[in-house]
This record gives structure tokens, C-alpha cells and sequence, in this order.
């Protein structure tokens, strides 16, 4: 087999490359970054707690395939994770569901609107603020402008810049409304935090003799096209070069600017073994910050001190900022479609993960984009 060139050392490089290798490839990984597993990033502080260098990332999948492929890298640690959002001073729970609309509605209206949801709706379903929002019942549509101004307004407006309604059913379904009393965030079969971190699960999909690893070097200073071929170090590379970064960057941006959001992390230690009563606190009607996350809470393994991490979006220019979030507006993806064309203009070019698909997805799906794509290039030899 030829020689593989991954660019990028997050899910996505990390899968394709140790697929590639057990198939008897050679392969390189190069990542800008002096450490691996991209934004699924985490460490051991001082504290021995596990933080997390790029926010709060709990894995959940339905796809048993991801779950056994993962598995092979790590041993996991049950973990159902539980969101609370801040609201006229109380903490409840989030994705909204019937236990919230008790807490923030008087008993009596709340006992109506639960009966009118039941029966309009259905006990069980999980529906989204915006399909609520055009209900045919006036009763459910009122609830559901509660639940919009308090849960998804501000916080949208906080993370995007955008209205819900600007970003549609596909980001507003993550979060849907439960017509029960289920408190989880994800209601996926497969939950789990690697009992070792993120950083250890992605150290050990690379950790094969067939992968060499190069951190802390940019790969596009060693990238050129020409005439449909790919030049790596100025020399003709006839391999298969899969490609996880921004792709705009990678074409030098000749048709513009992909737009992203970014973030802000601030860290804090605190002295106390418990900051908050849930592992993440969204803040739905204030503040500039969108969430707060405790990480001890998600090893469910507390120490002397807790480690909360702030998250304050921002846009992203380039410079400074980390591309975190593609904004899923169709004008984007327009944009989008002439780079993947471009793309398509090198036949050993492959674009990958969150970056190079311009797509918001999870880590599952990143790790299932990684297998399809190593089984869909072996079809094509
Ligand atoms: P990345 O992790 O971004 O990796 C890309 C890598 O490519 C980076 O390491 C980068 O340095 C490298 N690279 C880019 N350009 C170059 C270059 N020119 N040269 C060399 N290297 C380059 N998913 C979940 O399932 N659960 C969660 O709870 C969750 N929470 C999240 C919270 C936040 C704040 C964010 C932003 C995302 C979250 N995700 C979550 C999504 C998850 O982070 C992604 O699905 C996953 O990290 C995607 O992996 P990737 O390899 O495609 O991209
Ligand atoms: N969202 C919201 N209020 C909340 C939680 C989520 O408005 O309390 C919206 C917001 O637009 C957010 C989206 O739902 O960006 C997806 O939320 P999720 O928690 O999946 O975001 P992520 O963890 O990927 O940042």
C-alpha cells in the first residue's frame, strides 16, 4: 500500500490513520498542535482532576460499531450526564422537561399544561422548541414560548449571534423539549467518560508501529497543488493525503472565509470540593457566559479542590481564535461547496471532520465518518 498523510491528530486523523495502519499502510500523522486528540484534548491537573483544554465533552453514541471500536483504546467509566439551566433564581433541568415545568409554573397551571402536552404531544416524546412554537394547541404554543424565551433565546443569541429560528430544526433538535420526566442530556445507549481521558483513548488509537506522529508542525507550510496533483515538500505525492483542518485555509482562502464561532475558556480553581449541584449550569437568561462546567463531576471522582470552566463565545477571525463551531446557515455551506469541489479536483485528497466537512458533529459521528471514509477509499483501489 502507498503512503498516508493525515493531517490532524483529533477523532478523526486518529481513526482513519489507525485504520489505515492495521490494514498495513504506512502512515503519517501531522498535527499543528504539540498534543493529540484535537478538541477532545484533556490533562491531569494539580488537583487530580481531568480538565478538559477545549470544554466539556461527554461521549454518548447509539452506534454500537463506534462504541466497540473505542473500546478496543480504553476502559470506560459509566456516566449519564445531567445539565441544569438557571431560571428566576432556580436550578432546573435541561432539555426542559415535565420536573422543569413543575418547578417554574404554579402547581395548578403546571398540572394543565402537563395534561394538554400529554395529550397533544404524547408522554415520552422529545420534541423540538421550534415545532412546539408552531403547534396547532394555543395551550402548547404559550408553554412553548416560555420555554423559548427562558431556555433558548438568550442562550442561542449568547452562542451563534443568531435566533433559533436562524439555525433551524438541526441544531435546535440537540436540545428538544421532553414531554416526560427524564432528566438525562443524551439518551443515547452508549454513555461513558474513557476511564483514562480523551487524550490516553487518542494516544492509544495512535500507538501502532506503523503510525509516526509529528506534533507541533503546520502541514499546509508543506502542502502545494499544481495541475491537479498534490506537491508534499515540493515532491509529486501520489499517496493518499486525508486532510482534517479548515479547508478554506488549506485553498488560502481563495474564495473567502468560512465563518465559525469560537469560544473563550476560563478556568478556575476553586477551594472547595464542590462548586455547583450539576456538572454543566447553562445560564439561559443572563450573563455573558453561555455554561459553567465542573469537571470533577463528570469522573464523578471529587477532590479537595473543583476546576470550573466558563465558556464565552465570540466570532472567529482567524489570528488568536480557535475555529470551534461551523454556523449552519445555507449561505455558509454555499461557500463550503466550492472548496469541497475544489477538493475534488485532487483524486488522493480526502477532506475530513468537523473542520474539513464543515459539519457540527460529535465525536461518534466523527469517529463513523473516519471508518466509512478508510472503507470507502479501499473500495476505490
Ligand atoms: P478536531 O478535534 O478539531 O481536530 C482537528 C485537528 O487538526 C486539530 O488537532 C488541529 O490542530 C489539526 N490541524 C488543523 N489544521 C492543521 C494543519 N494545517 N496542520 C496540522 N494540523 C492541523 N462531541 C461529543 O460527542 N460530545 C460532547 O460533549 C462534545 N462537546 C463539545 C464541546 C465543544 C466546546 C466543542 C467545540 C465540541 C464538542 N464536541 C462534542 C465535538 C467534538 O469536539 C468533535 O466531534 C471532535 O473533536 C471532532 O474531531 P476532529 O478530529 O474532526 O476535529
Ligand atoms: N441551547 C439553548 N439553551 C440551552 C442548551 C442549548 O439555547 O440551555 C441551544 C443553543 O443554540 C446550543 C444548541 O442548543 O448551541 C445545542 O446545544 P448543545 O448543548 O448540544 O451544544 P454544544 O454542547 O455542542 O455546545
Amino acid at each position: 500500500m502507498e503512503k498516508i498523510i493525515v493531517v490532524g491528530a483529533g477523532l478523526s486523523g486518529a481513526t482513519i490513520a489507525r485504520k489505515f495502519a492495521d490494514g498495513g499502510a504506512d502512515v503519517s500523522v501531522i498535527d499543528k498542535r504539540e498534543t493529540v486528540g484535537g478538541n477532545v484534548y484533556d490533562y491531569v491537573d494539580k488537583n487530580g482532576i481531568t480538565v478538559q483544554s477545549y470544554g466539556p465533552h461527554i461521549f454518548h453514541t447509539k452506534d454500537k460499531q463506534v462504541f466497540e471500536f473505542l473500546s478496543k483504546y480504553t476502559e470506560w467509566v459509566k456516566y449519564e450526564h445531567k445539565v441544569k439551566a438557571k431560571i428566576s433564581g432556580k436550578l432546573v433541568p435541561v432539555p426542559f422537561n415535565l420536573t422543569s415545568l413543575f418547578e417554574l409554573y404554579p402547581k395548578e397551571a403546571a398540572e394543565r399544561i402537563k395534561k394538554v402536552l400529554i395529550d397533544e404531544v404524547g408522554y415520552g416524546e422529545k420534541v423540538s422548541i421550534l415545532k412546539l412554537k408552531g403547534h396547532p394547541s394555543e395551550e402548547v404554543r404559550k408553554f412553548a414560548d416560555f420555554v423559548y424565551k427562558n431556555v433558548f433565546y438568550k442562550y442561542t443569541k449568547k452562542q451563534w449571534g443568531l435566533k433559533p429560528e436562524d439555525l433551524g430544526e438541526q441544531v435546535m433538535n440537540r436540545v428538544p423539549v421532553y414531554v416526560s420526566e427524564e432528566d438525562r442530556y443524551f439518551t443515547d445507549e452508549y454513555q461513558y467518560m474513557p476511564k483514562d481521558g480523551f487524550t490516553s483513548l487518542v494516544k492509544n488509537i495512535l500507538a501502532h508501529p506503523h503510525i509516526t506522529l509529528k506534533l507541533g508542525k503546520d502541514a499546509i507550510q508543506n502542502i502545494t497543488f499544481k495541475d491537479g496533483k498534490i506537491y508534499y515538500k515540493n515532491k509529486l505525492f501520489e499517496g493518499t493525503m486525508i486532510y482534517t483542518g479548515c479547508v478554506d485555509e488549506l485553498f488560502s482562502y481563495k474564495y473567502g472565509s468560512l465563518p465559525y464561532r469560537s469560544l473563550t475558556f476560563v478556568f478556575k480553581t476553586k477551594r472547595r470540593s464542590s462548586y455547583q449541584d450539576a456538572a454543566v449550569v447553562n445560564y439561559t437568561t443572563n450573563k455573558r457566559y453561555t455554561r459553567i462546567s465542573e469537571f470533577s463531576k463528570f469522573t464523578c471522582n471529587p477532590q479537595k479542590n473543583t476546576v470550573i470552566v466558563k465558556e464565552y463565545p465570540k466570532p472567529y477571525y482567524g489570528g488568536e481564535a480557535i475555529p470551534y463551531y461551523p454556523i449552519p446557515l445555507a449561505k455558509n455551506y454555499e461557500l463550503y461547496a466550492k472548496y469541497e469541489a475544489e477538493a475534488k479536483k485532487y483524486k488522493n485528497l480526502y477532506l475530513l471532520g468537523r473542520l474539513a466537512n464543515y459539519k457540527y458533529m460529535n465525536m461518534d459521528i466523527a469517529v463513523k465518518n473516519a471508518i466509512d471514509l478508510y472503507e470507502k477509499i479501499l473500495e476505490e483501489d
